[in-house]
């Protein structure tokens, strides 16, 4: 587990804090939101008091950094062991997959836009998140050469259920997906053999969406 060095713990107990009151029970995943130092993925100067408030914000490219609830959320329905190898879709600012790291997993992380790829990359490496591999790529094609995955985890807005993720999937593997065109419902996907899956469905949010092809 990775020291908690950073400069800030205190904003970060606080916004943990929040996240519990709104519903979060995980431990683990409320030492992960105390541990990973978000003031450093907002690739720009942000006001460290912004970084650590539990809203969404940009990131440029038109993306933002998920609010820091709905990353524990969906961390929480992942339901991490130590070793678990994730799929993530949509890196964006790499502060998920570094919240995924913390508690444990390896992570392979794929952004369809370049610049932020690069930039999430530069951060995690800096950062020495070793366990996160950042993939330039469109996540509707996963990453057939990594899997079968434990868990995958996609942090835009899918119009249907991506199932050419689930192929990527090992069998007892879940996935969690927000899938909607405006406003998403939170799915949580197990796959019980080669060719069935059950789907529950959780809570309502609101993603920016998962777009085809690169840029
Ligand atoms: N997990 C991120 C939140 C990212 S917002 C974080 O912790 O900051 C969603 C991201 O998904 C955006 O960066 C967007 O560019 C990316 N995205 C959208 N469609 C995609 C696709 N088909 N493949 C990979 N990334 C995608």
């Amino acid at each position: 587990m990775r020291e908690d060095t950073y400069r800030h713990k205190g904003m970060r107990v606080r916004l943990a804090e929040r996240i519990e009151e709104a519903g979060i029970k995980d431990e683990r995943v409320l030492h992960a939101i105390m541990t990973v130092p978000r003031h450093f993925f907002f690739f720009d100067e942000v006001f460290v008091k912004t970084a650590y408030q539990n809203r969404a914000f940009p990131i440029g490219e038109g993306q933002t950094i998920s609010q820091p609830y709905t990353v524990a959320y969906q961390t929480e329905m992942l339901q991490i062991e130590v070793g678990d190898k994730v799929l993530e879709i949509g890196t964006g600012s790499g502060y998920q997959a570094a919240v995924l790291a913390t508690l444990g997993a390896k992570i392979y992380s794929i952004e369809r836009n370049q610049k932020l790829h690069l930039k999430a990359k530069k951060l995690l490496q800096e950062l020495h998140y070793d366990e996160i591999i950042p993939i330039f790529g469109d996540g509707y094609e996963g990453a057939p050469a990594f899997a079968p995955f434990d868990k995958v985890i996609v942090t835009a807005a899918a119009p249907e259920i991506p199932t050419k993720l689930i192929e990527q999937l090992r069998v007892g593997g879940l996935m969690v997906v927000p899938v909607g065109e405006k406003g998403q419902i939170m799915l949580k996907i197990t796959k019980i053999s080669d060719t069935e899956y059950t789907v529950e469905e959780k809570g309502k949010f609101r993603f920016v969406p998962m777009l085809k092809g690169t840029k």
